[in-house]
């Protein structure tokens, strides 16, 4: 029988992505599915705190085994900012704002090393397991690009010269921090 990873995310991108990985193994729902309309509120302090609640929430409504998951951009200089910030930096998905942002803060600043990072947290009836996945890069000095979302247009991931907003979605989910997280996921699933 497959099994159920329920997904926690009103997104159906978020969860078309999922499944597209996971495969034919597993039915991924979303809480669309189960009619559950609630914004859950993040506010750990840290991507694993915050991967956890949404998990946990899920989990505690359903029963069934649910995902949750964090990401964000954390930047060396900037000692690890925006981090869980990532999304409201400076206004409420806002990505141009925010973009502006983590430039204004780098202005004359030679270190530009930063990595996108995605935490994901299981809980099911086994308990609660955690994966993570990261793209090491380093951020340009303007924006490049106009693909994705978010700080794809400022960030090159290493061994590549044009910024994810450059990419196409292909080549850019090949190598995410997000795509690195759902293999290990899956990795553990199958064990
Ligand atoms: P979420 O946890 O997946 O919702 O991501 C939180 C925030 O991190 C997003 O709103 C973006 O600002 C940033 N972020 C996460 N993943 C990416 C990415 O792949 N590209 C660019 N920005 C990202």
């Amino acid at each position: 029988m497959k099994k159920e990873i329920l997904i926690a995310t009103h997104n159906t991108h978020k969860k078309e992505e999922i499944q597209q990985i996971l495969g034919d193994k597993f039915t991924v729902t979303s809480l669309t599915d189960y009619d559950i309309h609630d914004e859950i509120v993040e506010d750990g302090s840290s991507f694993h705190a915050n991967a956890l609640i949404k998990a946990q929430y899920c989990f505690d409504k359903t029963g069934k085994p649910s995902l949750g998951d964090d990401s964000g951009l954390v930047v060396e200089a900037l000692d690890g900012r925006p981090g869980i910030y990532s999304a409201r930096y400076a206004g409420n998905h806002d990505f141009a704002k925010n973009m502006a942002k983590v430039l204004e803060e780098l202005d004359g600043i030679e270190n530009r090393k930063a990595y996108f990072v995605t935490v994901m947290c299981l809980v099911d009836e086994f308990g609660t397991n955690y994966f993570e996945g990261r793209v090491y890069g380093h951020l340009t000095k303007e924006i490049r690009g106009e693909k994705g979302f978010g700080y794809d247009p400022i960030f090159i991931p290493d061994n590549h010269e044009i910024t994810f907003a450059q990419m196409r979605a292909e080549d850019k989910n090949k190598i995410s921090h997000r795509k690195k997280a759902i293999e290990q996921f899956l990795r553990f699933m199958e064990n």
